[in-house]
């Protein structure tokens, strides 16, 4: 019995027409500059996504760090969500490594930070206080696609308040999947963009920051203080070229199955939250560790948690759902 794993997109196996690019690539010292695959790579992001230049990192969470600190100095401030991947789930890294003092506020429902909040957090000009320099924002954000309306509206009102803007874009193309655009028109909005590999895109590893030529510069400089210089990464790189060109348009698949999980569950009763892209949220309530046992012993790999988030992905397919709906079902009539 194969296993069914909803509990991220970031669990998905290379397929085999991947690992035969992996093998196939050119590769060289790449803290010198010389591997050729990790330069196409970060030149072809670049482009793709509208960027002077770009940087290949291990992770998503070293792409946002660098990010961050190349853009603040250590005392200066970023406005940033509670909920934020940047805020909460990399271990206070900003904070602890870039000494860049966090500003969360709530997240709205549609994901976005209200800018009426943002200019009231943004500190004065005076020595009392940090300085305010960088918005971040995360797209997708839990699922949800960001308006463009509303991230054009962020671009001017960060250039009018003199902040920077970041967007930790993990899963921007399940964005630009979602709202049938090309991925440029999310991120010509941001100042930098961190895109993970390794999450929908189903490469095994690796990130890519995207800015100005002086900021990726310093990002460079600080990716080896971190520990980030990787060597023959063409390896890596390898995979992620080819999730670019083979792995974007069939996002379209994972959102559809999204869906039909939502309504197979709605229709078993469930108080299922409205699917945007990948994800969907259940309220398991205080069913969450019994759910996840049952499931487990049906090949079915859950997070146990009162809202419950299962994510689609390029390693489950549609019957492979219509068996995760049927053991809810099972599950509800127990
Ligand atoms: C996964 C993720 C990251 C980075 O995660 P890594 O596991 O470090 O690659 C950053 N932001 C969001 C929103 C994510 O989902």
């Amino acid at each position: 019995m194969s296993v069914i794993d909803l509990r991220s997109d970031t669990v998905t196996q290379p397929t085999p027409q991947m690992l035969d690019a992996m093998t196939r690539a050119d590769t060289g010292d790449d803290v010198y500059g010389e591997d050729p695959t990790v330069n196409r790579l970060e030149a072809e992001l670049a482009k793709r996504l509208g960027f002077a230049a770009a940087l290949f990192v291990p992770t998503g969470t070293m792409s946002n760090l660098l990010g961050l600190m190349a853009h603040c100095e250590r005392g200066d401030e970023y406005i940033v969500g509670q909920q934020a991947h940047t805020y909460k789930y990399e271990g206070g890294g900003a904070a602890v490594l870039g000494s860049i003092q966090p500003q969360p506020l709530e997240v709205q429902a549609d994901g976005s930070l209200d800018l009426d909040q943002v200019a009231a957090a943004i500190k004065p000009d005076d020595f009392h206080f940090a300085r305010t320099r960088l918005l971040a924002l995360e797209n997708t954000m839990q699922g949800k696609v960001l308006p463009l309306e509303y991230l054009a509206r962020a671009r001017r009102f960060t250039q009018d308040n003199g902040l920077a803007l970041h967007l930790d874009g993990a899963r921007l193309y399940n964005a630009a999947v979602r709202l049938g655009v090309d991925a440029r028109e999310i991120t010509r909005y941001f100042d930098s963009v961190s895109v993970c590999l390794s999450k929908g895109l189903g490469a095994p590893v690796g990130s890519v920051l995207c800015g100005s030529v002086e900021l990726i510069g310093k990002a460079r400089r600080l990716r080896k203080m971190v520990g980030g210089g990787m060597r023959q990464a063409g390896l890596l790189a390898a995979a992620g070229l080819y999730a670019l060109d083979h792995h974007v348009e069939r996002l379209a698949d994972d959102h559809a199955n999204a869906q039909f999980l939502a309504e197979g569950l709605r229709g078993a009763g469930f108080s299922v939250e409205p699917v945007q892209t990948n994800m969907v949220y259940v309220q398991m309530g205080d069913r969450a560790e019994a759910i996840k046992a049952f499931a487990a012993e049906r090949g079915i790999k859950l997070s146990a948690a009162a809202r419950l988030r299962m994510v689609t992905h390029m390693d489950v397919n549609r019957s492979q759902i219509e068996q995760v709906i049927a053991t809810f079902v099972e599950f509800s009539r127990k």
